[in-house]
This record gives structure tokens, sequence and C-alpha cells, in this order.
């Protein structure tokens, strides 16, 4: 059993803070700023340039590339840690059309993160143009995935509302019709349990900074299957991702395995950052983890409908049809999510009028929830939300 006292104790969140932002970005670990400052004298400061041998760094990528695949179900040696998930969206797809060369179409959802289709978009032109984004709403995937499609790039659960996809159902369709299926994990990794390798992803794709609690900017994650994995070409050819980087070889030659996805130096401080998030998720069970996020998102569904009746439901109700977030509609949901941070209860926004709460057990509970509710309830009777500085849109929302 997991011991969600202890996962709680193990982040140092703002007093009087209740957070529900996890999915955008996880709150520091107590123990991160002591192996971050142990990296930074110890490691860097003291070993200098032989740090890559003695301190392991170099080896960092698969090494914890390993702890967040245990988190998706991936067998070991087929994840690794590097750049960004919007680079890992690019290779992943890159690498996909690449095993597919008789087929052109890129098939996703209107609901995927912009990113991934902005980098799908970039990917196409510099292919000439020769490829087309087919992008049709979350529910007509399915039946949209026919013989035509080369890959589908499908994020699992949406960023706005919550609702997630059928991984298997989606990954055994796509097979069936000869596409492949790309998975991107970003709201899915630490959120609920995933199995990359039972349900047959072809790639996943992955960011550590939102429920990994890895911290602002720490590099994402990719997973290649098995029977792709020295099969991928890596079109991000950097040296690291070279069979033999420190032969310096005029020639790129792809690593073995998921060694070629790696692409330049590696972020070692915020890999440090990382390993400390993963020392947590080592005593969390995927199982436990998610029964309490299905009793806490229940929980605050609950609290709020029986007490914002403006406020309209956007997370499907049915457990199996959602991720670790709860979405709300409501025209003034701007104004509203401020009025919530300025009394300390931190969740985001979403245009047009998405406010989206992140729950998170590792340090959520039972009392954040119903207090969450109490001052959201507040807000909305006394229109406390109706304020100036409330309206005024900052840069990040
Ligand atoms: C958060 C998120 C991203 C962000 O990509 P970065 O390159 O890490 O900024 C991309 N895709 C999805 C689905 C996301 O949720």
């Amino acid at each position: 059993m997991t011991d969600f006292t202890w996962t709680r104790a193990q982040f140092q969140l703002p007093h009087g803070v209740i957070y529900l932002d996890g999915n955008s970005l996880g709150p520091l670990p107590t123990a991160t700023p002591a192996r971050l400052e142990k990296a930074l004298r110890d490691e860097w400061g003291a070993e200098l340039i032989k740090g890559w041998n003695s301190c392991g760094w170099m080896a960092m990528p698969g090494r914890l590339g390993d702890r967040v695949g245990r988190l998706i179900g991936a067998v070991p040696g087929h994840t690794v840690i590097g750049d960004t998930l919007s680079i890992k969206v690019f290779q992943a797809l890159s690498a996909a059309l690449n095993l597919r060369p008789d087929r052109r179409v890129i098939l996703s959802d209107t609901g995927n993160f912009p990113s991934d289709l902005y980098m799908a978009e970039g990917l196409i032109k510099l292919l000439g143009d020769r490829y087309e984004l087919r992008l049709v709403a979350p529910e007509e995937v399915a039946d949209a995935i026919t013989d035509e499609i080369a890959v589908t790039l499908i994020t699992e659960v949406d960023y706005r509302t919550g609702r997630r996809h059928d991984m298997p159902a989606l990954t055994a369709r796509a097979h069936q019709h000869g596409a492949l299926a790309i998975w991107d994990l970003a709201h899915s990794a630490g959120a609920l349990p995933v199995h990359v390798t039972r349900d047959k992803a072809d790639f996943a794709v992955g960011c550590t900074y939102k429920y990994l609690n890895a911290g602002p900017g720490a590099p994402a994650f990719i997973y290649v299957a098995p029977e792709h994995a020295d099969r991928a070409e890596p079109v991000l050819s950097g040296w690291l991702g070279h069979a033999a980087p420190f032969d310096f070889d005029l020639g790129y030659r792809a690593g073995d395995g998921i060694e070629r996805m790696r692409v330049g130096t590696p972020p070692v401080l915020q890999m440090a950052a990382l390993e400390t998030a993963l020392d947590i998720w080592d005593r969390v069970e995927m199982a436990d983890l998610r029964a309490r996020s299905l009793a806490l998102t229940d929980r605050f569904i609950a609290a709020v409908e029986a007490r914002c009746p403006s406020l309209a439901l956007a997370t499907p109700r049915d457990n199996d049809a959602r991720g670790s977030q709860v979405s709300f509609r409501h025209p003034q949901g701007y104004a509203i999510m401020q009025a919530l941070i300025a009394r300390g209860v931190i969740g985001d926004f979403r245009a047009p009028d998405i406010l989206r709460f992140g729950i998170c057990p590792l340090y959520i509970g039972e009392a954040d929830i119903d207090a969450a509710a109490d001052h959201l309830a507040q807000i909305l009777d006394t229109a406390a939300w109706d304020r100036p500085e409330y309206l005024q849109r900052k840069a990040v929302t």
C-alpha cells in the first residue's frame, strides 16, 4: 500500500496554499534543494569535467528513463530522458513516418495540445508538404483510423478537459489498419497507470515537470517499442545518439536501441531534480494512486456541483474516461481563477472558459478538496471575482 501521508510530507508547499496545478507544474520535493546543492558543489564544483564519468552524468538519461519507464509500463531499456516534449514529439513522429514510407496521413485530434500539432506541421513542411495532418474531433478518432493513416499522434488525456482516450483500443485499431501509434503521456505519466508495452504503443512521449515533479523546464522522455528500437530513424541525429560519440566520426551511425533517441548534452542539474522526484515515485503504486485520484476527483466534482450551479463540468463523469484533473466551464473562468489564486487555491485557466484543477494524491487530500470547493462557492456566491485586478489577463494563464 502506498503511504500518502508519507508522500505528502515529501513536498514543500507554501503554508496556506492548496495546490491544484500539479498537472501543469509539480511542486518542489523537500529533498530537491539538497540534491541540487550536492550536484552543484560536490559534483560539478569538485569533479569538474570528470563528473561525466565519476558522477554517472552520461548514463543518467537511460537510468532515469527506466525509472520513468516503470511508471508508464515500459520494459527496461526502452525509455530515455532528454530535450523537451515538443522535440520528442518531432522525433517520434519523424521516426514513425519513416517506418510507414508508403503512407501520407498523420491523424490527430482537436483536443491535442497545440505544440504537438505545430511540431507535426513543421515536420510536414520540412518533408516538402507531401504529408497531411488530419484533425478530427476526439470522439471521432477511432472511426478516422483507416488504411490511409501512417501514424496516430494522440495525447491520452486532454489537457483542457481531462478526457481520456482508450489507449489499448485505439492502438489496436491503428495496428489493424497498418498504422503506428504515438501516445503523448504528458497528462498520464504520474497521473494514472499506463502500460505502453502491454498496450503495444509504438512510441510514447511525455514530460517530467507536470505530475512527475521534476521542476520547471525539466526534460522530457521518449519510449520506443522494442520491435522498432533498432529500426527507428533518428532524424535529430545528434552526437550523443551516435553509436560511438567519442570516436568523433565525421559520419553519423545511429546508436543501439533507445540510445539513438538522445540528441545532445543532457541537462544534468535538471536531471538531478528528476532523480530526487523519482525517489518519491519509487514508493508509489500506480493502482493506489489511481484509486485515490478517482476518489478525490469524484469528491471535488460532487462538492462543486452541489454548491456552484453556474459552473458546467467539462470533465467526463465516467471514471475510466478521465485522467487526474477536473475542469469546469464558466464565461468568467479567468477572473474566478484569479480570485481563487488570491485565496491560496492554485489552479489554472485555459482559454476560452476552462478552470482546471489538477488533483494529485501525492500531496492533496480530502481536506484540501473540501476547502477548495468552499472557496470556489464563496467566490461565486459573492461575485468576488468581479474586480479589475482579476479581470486583467496575465501572460501565463
Ligand atoms: C505540456 C505539454 C506539452 C509541452 O511541451 P514542451 O515542449 O515540454 O513545452 C506538449 N504536449 C502536451 C500534450 C502537453 O500537455
